[in-house]
């Protein structure tokens, strides 16, 4: 199955992903990852990704593009992947088409997490992250309590960034919903309770 996942920063999508990867299997492609450890790494990507990351706003399309057209080549993505923070603009969403389409592994479904902005700042502010496996808690979290790793907040998880996310959120990638409702593939999931709770809705939806 092919999967896009949609919704704002903080809906809950890195969490979602991670449950049915463990369950399902499925290949994770997210950009915010990727572009993540390309940072770490100081490659020229990383450099130039950055500053935007910084101030909340988006990595230009030609680079993001290119970064996620070159991962699904990869034969790990053929079984089914979700992709998670990828398409964010209209440009993104027609080059992933076109890409998919060349590939002959069209979309299955795009599933929208949905949650009210105030609840998302709230949420963010208090996100918390493994530096050692990636999980995401919150700031009750001292250690991880999958892996024992260190737990730390995200540069751009501060309250000023992430309102700049959401209108970038707003602006850029909201128009993506009437794309996929368009294409037949949009699937919507309340995203403000508990994600076990969001996440048997994710399956049903899913038909897993
Ligand atoms: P995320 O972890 O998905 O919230 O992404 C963190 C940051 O990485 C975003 O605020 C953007 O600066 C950048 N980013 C991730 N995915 C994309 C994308 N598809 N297009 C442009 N920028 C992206």
């Amino acid at each position: 199955m092919n999967i896009v996942l949609l919704g704002a920063p903080g809906a809950g999508k890195g969490t979602q992903s991670e449950k049915l990867i463990e369950e399902f299997g499925f290949c994770h492609i997210s950009t915010g990852d990727m572009l993540r450890a390309a940072v770490k790494a100081g490659t020229e990507l990383g450099k130039k990704a950055k500053t935007y990351m910084d101030a909340g706003d988006l990595v230009p399309d030609d680079l993001i593009i290119g970064l996620v057209t070159e991962r699904l080549s990869e034969p790990d993505t053929e079984a089914g992947f979700i992709l998670d923070g990828f398409p964010r603009t209209s440009a993104q969403a027609v080059a992933l088409d076109a890409e998919l389409s060349k590939l002959d592994r069209p979309l299955d479904v795009a599933l929208l997490i949905d949650v009210d902005p105030e609840v998302i700042v709230k949420r963010i502010s208090s996100r918390r992250v493994c530096r050692q496996c990636g999980y995401v808690g919150t700031v009750e979290d001292k250690v991880c309590p999958k892996c024992g790793g260190e737990m730390y907040q995200r540069d751009d998880d501060n309250e000023a960034t992430v309102r700049n996310r959401l209108d970038v959120y707003n602006t850029s990638t909201a128009p993506l919903i009437d794309y996929y409702r368009g294409c037949d593939l949009l699937v919507t999931i309340d995203g403000d309770r508990k994600p076990d709770v969001v996440y048997e809705e994710v399956k049903e939806a899913l038909g897993l």
